[in-house]
């Protein structure tokens, strides 16, 4: 605004200069006349000159900082920059760029002439640059360079800079490994993720964005693979490619494995571009084919794992229906998992109008046949089971188990014997009456911590029921002990006879001789005094009268197979309903057993 006057001398014009800038008014004064002819020339300066003083002291800012940098390049290269060497590199180029920073600047000072023109070149794009009111960045944003790398101006461009080529670097050496990584191999993958090539946040201009999108290989991948089209393929001329091109059937093929079964584990092979080659691909899918049918297998078997636990989908089915049907009220637990059974605790519901106790058992014979083949022999030479025995398969004989205990029992309810009353019996499931209360089973005589007195009671007891058993019930326990006796309401109750036969049965005896050793050994054991003897325990059971010699156990053994013996030959010659032993000669009679 000083220079007004557009026809005036330089020195008139420059004369607001020379106050505040001396040392250039005192060059510009000799010149004056020299340059009177292009005042008029300079008049669209003139007025930029003006700032000349605010021009200068960004410009001193502007080298200050330069120095600085200058100075301090060793120190930044040695702690920020020594693992990035490939940062240094726009160093050089800008350091170089310090003299000739500093030849405007001396020019500037030399004749005018030729400081007008550097002058005007420097003006102009400070004087267009609205940033230069801007008392933050004014000093760095003076370009005081021309050409292609006027960039470099700025800390901020400098930083940008030496990022970008960081990246770029860093990007080659990611697309070196990359090539190395998937080398020759048929399922490729790419690093694409991890290209450090980005735009700079806040990047303020959107043509930026675009440029850096137009520099990167493929910066937005599509999400699914590209769809090919009916043709078969798509581009034109050179560029044709084909449904089979290798890099869009790698693509698909992975996206193929999301079809995969939930279950198996395709990777992040999704997110990372991975390319699967049809053959890959092929083999991956069958192994997922057959995997697929092993664990159907797997699944297989745990069904009849818990057949083994004799719940398997049919008893299930079985047990519903009794609930449904009202039979039982509900199906409370598990009391007992044995080898050849499970026993749940329910609640009785109506049976054709007759009410089913109120606390039941459900024994459910297990339809696993590997238990049962050993036990073979209790049912096969049953005499009352025989004939059906071979006629059935081997998933019906788990029948006759149940069937068996059921006639057992009733037997023993007919004697009177403390015994589960048989409340119904449906193919491998039978109903018992519940002896314990409130969901808690009696214990067994086993568990049971009883006095001298009640253990002796319990003696007598276990005596009586196996004189019963065999001389009423006609009748052998076949698997009694500690085990299968329930102590309840001070009184022993027998249980699980689903094995028990006649005295008849080929081995009946020595079934009876193990019962009575279990017995005899378990009461001694606990201290009855007046437990007898096992031989003596066999001959008040049975009634006979076999020669015992305590210290000879073989001998006994002998007499008692001597007797099935005979028994044996007497079924073959009177048919299977004769009672052996009672014909048999010198012993003493035995009544016969009522038949149920
Ligand atoms: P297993 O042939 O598997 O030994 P059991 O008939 O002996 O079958 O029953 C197994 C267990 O279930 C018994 O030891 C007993 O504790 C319990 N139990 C069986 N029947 C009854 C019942 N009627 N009342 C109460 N508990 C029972
Ligand atoms: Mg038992």
């Amino acid at each position: 605004p000083a220079i007004s006057n557009g026809n005036g001398g330089l020195s008139d014009s420059l004369s607001p200069l020379s106050c505040s800038f001396s040392p250039l008014s005192c060059v510009l004064s000799p010149l004056s006349p020299l340059l009177s002819p292009v005042s008029s020339l300079l008049f669209p300066v003139s007025s930029p000159l003006s700032f000349v003083p605010s021009l200068l002291s960004p410009v001193s800012s502007l080298l200050f900082p330069l120095s600085c940098l200058h100075a301090s390049v060793p120190s930044l290269l040695s702690c920020h920059l020594a693992p990035v060497p490939s940062l240094l590199s726009p160093l050089p180029s800008l350091l170089s760029h310090v003299p000739s920073l500093l030849f405007p600047l001396s020019c500037f000072l030399s004749p005018v002439p030729s400081l007008l023109s550097p002058l005007s070149c420097l003006l102009s794009p400070l004087l267009s640059s609205p940033l230069l009111s801007s008392p933050l960045l004014s000093s760095p944003e003076v370009s005081l360079l021309s050409g292609e790398e006027t960039d470099t101006n700025s800390d901020l461009m400098l930083a940008r800079l030496l990022q970008m080529q960081y990246d770029r670097e860093c990007d080659t050496q990611l697309r070196r490994e990359e090539r190395k990584y998937n080398g020759e191999s048929k399922v490729s993958i790419s690093f694409e993720n991890y290209r450090t090539a980005h735009p700079y946040d806040g990047s303020e201009s959107s043509e930026d964005e675009v440029d850096w999108q137009d520099t990167r290989d493929d910066p937005y991948k599509p999400d699914k693979p590209q769809v090919t089209p009916r043709k078969g393929f798509t581009g034109k001329g050179k560029n044709i490619t084909t449904k089979h091109d290798e890099v869009l059937c790698g693509r698909k093929n992975t996206a193929r494995m999301d079809n995969f079964a939930p279950e198996v584990l395709v990777g992040d092979g999704l997110g990372m571009d991975l390319k699967l080659s049809n053959q890959v691909f092929n083999s991956l899918k069958q192994h997922c084919h057959s995997e697929q049918r092993r664990s159907a297998r797997l699944h297989d078997k745990k069904e009849h794992s818990t057949a083994e636990q004799a719940v398997d989908p049919r008893t299930r089915l079985l047990m519903y229906k009794m609930v449904s049907a009202g039979t039982l009220e509900r199906i409370n637990g598990c009391i007992s998992t044995g080898k050849e059974s499970v026993v749940f605790h329910a609640n009785g519901g109506m049976l054709e109008e007759q009410p089913v106790p109120e606390e039941v058992v459900l024994k459910v014979f297990k339809t696993t046949l590997n238990e049962f083949k050993n036990r073979d022999r209790y049912i096969k030479d049953d005499y009352r089971f025989k004939d059906r025995f071979s006629k059935l398969n081997p998933r019906k004989i788990i029948r006759l188990w149940a069937e068996k205990e059921m006639h057992n029992l009733a037997r023993m309810k007919k004697a009177g014997i403390p015994c589960p009353e048989v409340a119904l019996l449906r193919k491998h499931i039978l109903v018992l009456s519940f002896i314990g209360k409130d969901h808690v089973p009696a214990p067994k005589l086993k568990d049971t911590m009883l006095g001298a007195a009640d253990m002796k009671t319990a003696y007598y007891q276990v005596l009586q029921m196996m004189q019963q058993l065999y001389q009423e019930c006609n009748l052998v326990h076949a698997d009694l002990s500690e085990y299968n006796m329930l102590w309840h309401q001070g009184q022993v109750w027998l249980i699980d006879v689903s094995q028990s036969v006649e005295p008849s049965h080929p081995h009946g005896l020595q079934f009876l001789f193990r019962d009575c050793t279990n017995v005899s050994t378990f009461f001694q054991k606990r201290g009855v005094a007046e437990a007898m003897s096992v031989y003596e325990l066999f001959n008040c059971v049975t009634g006979l009268d076999l020669t015992i010699n305590e210290e000879d156990e073989a001998e006994f053994l002998a007499q008692i197979e001597a007797l099935e013996k005979r028994n044996e030959d007497h079924v073959q010659k009177r048919g299977k309903k004769t009672f052996p032993l009672s014909s048999w000669d010198g012993s003493p009679p035995l009544k016969h057993a009522a038949d149920d």
